[in-house]
């Protein structure tokens, strides 16, 4: 963060933070921000060439853009805590223990925070539909502590002993959003504000940053000399070499997305036999792992150029192949 911080400024890029942009003004010459002060007022913020929206799944700016688009929430969210890493935990892996397609729990080491560095910490996320999230509160921290204790055994102890009250888990709502096009004219959308999906994949960061540096090339390639870039062709320039990979991705979300957050038994059984599958054959593997570091651009052979990398580092600290990384309860 301090690398980029610092490399931003040497380029003499203006960073503001605290600022609420509340919506832009678009014509033919460049967009006009307008932020909200103090909650209410709406203040002019700026003359700008072109405007990127990296907002988020709630972008409210996504809206003002001339594009059709859909939102749809998820039925299923997560609970998540992050809590200090026990000294004597037995793994540095992500772990997940399942019981169907209607409870998971997960342990995902999350590094540590600038507060207290000496102090590794992990999240733990607990998966539920939102409309029982008033049923879960209700039923008290004893009861969901039973839970997991019974999914994932005695090891999720020493994590769980740190939560000690509904206030330190946060419920996670995500959603799908869909654009019709990325861009309209001077005004871009990346990010999960553009093509937000379920974080079941785990690519939501991954095709954030892959979007940052497409549209970066993509500036390389539209600009010459010191005369500004035409932004509409560079917007347009971008989305073509993003189409196919997030559309595999945005395919491969929506169809895995049940097959951990839902109430299908069939579905759980599909699950556990297809991971066999990629676990066993080399080509089920192989897809699994190019899909995993985000390097896949289609259901046969599409691939990013530099997935074989990817792969290399990825496999070579995957863990035996007698050993699971995820855990299947039941
Ligand atoms: C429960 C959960 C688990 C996840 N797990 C993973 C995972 O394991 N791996 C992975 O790769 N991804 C995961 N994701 C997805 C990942 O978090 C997102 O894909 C990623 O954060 C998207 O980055 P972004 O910059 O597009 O948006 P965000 O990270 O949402 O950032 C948007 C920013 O815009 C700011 N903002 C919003 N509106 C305004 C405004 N009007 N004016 C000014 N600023 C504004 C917000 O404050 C925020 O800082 C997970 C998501 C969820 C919900």
């Amino acid at each position: 963060m301090q690398a980029l911080l610092e490399a931003a400024k040497s380029a003499g890029v203006v960073i503001r933070t605290g600022v609420s942009i509340a919506r832009f003004q678009q014509t033919v010459q460049g967009v006009t921000l307008f932020a909200t002060v103090e909650g209410t007022v709406e203040q002019p913020y700026g003359d700008y060439g072109a405007l990127i929206l990296a907002d988020g799944t709630r972008s409210h700016l996504r809206a003002q853009m001339r594009v059709r688009q859909w939102v749809r929430p998820y039925p299923w969210g997560a609970l998540w805590s992050i809590v200090p890493t026990p000294a004597d935990a037995d793994s540095t892996d992500l772990r997940q223990w399942y019981r169907g397609c209607s409870q998971m729990f997960g342990i995902m080491p999350t590094g540590r925070t600038h507060e207290a560095p000496e102090q590794r910490v992990s999240s733990l996320f607990w998966s539920l539909p939102t409309a029982g999230y008033a049923a879960w509160c209700e039923a008290g921290l004893g009861a969901w502590k039973n839970s997991v204790t019974q999914l994932a055994g005695p090891q999720a102890d020493a994590f769980l002993a740190h939560v000690h009250s509904p206030a330190q888990l946060t419920l996670a709502t995500y959603a799908d959003v869909r654009m019709q096009q990325w861009h309209d004219c001077r005004v871009l959308a990346i990010g999960d504000c553009a093509h937000a999906m379920s974080p079941q994949l785990g690519q939501g960061a991954n095709m954030a940053l892959v979007d940052a540096a497409a549209l970066a090339a993509a500036l390389r390639r539209g600009t010459s000399g010191d005369l500004p870039a035409d932004w509409p062709a560079v917007f347009a320039s971008y989305a073509k070499t993003r189409r196919q990979h997030l559309r595999y991705y945005r395919q491969a979300s929506r169809l895995l997305t049940p097959l951990f957050q839902s109430n299908s038994a069939a579905l759980a059984v599909l699950r556990d036999s297809a991971l066999f599958l990629a676990r066993h054959l080399p080509m089920g593997r192989n897809h699994a792992v190019t899909t995993l570091v985000g390097g896949r651009t289609g259901w046969l052979f599409g691939r990013t150029p530099d997935t074989s990398l990817h792969v290399w580092r990825h496999d070579s600290s995957l863990r035996p192949p007698d050993q699971p990384a995820a855990s299947v309860a039941d």
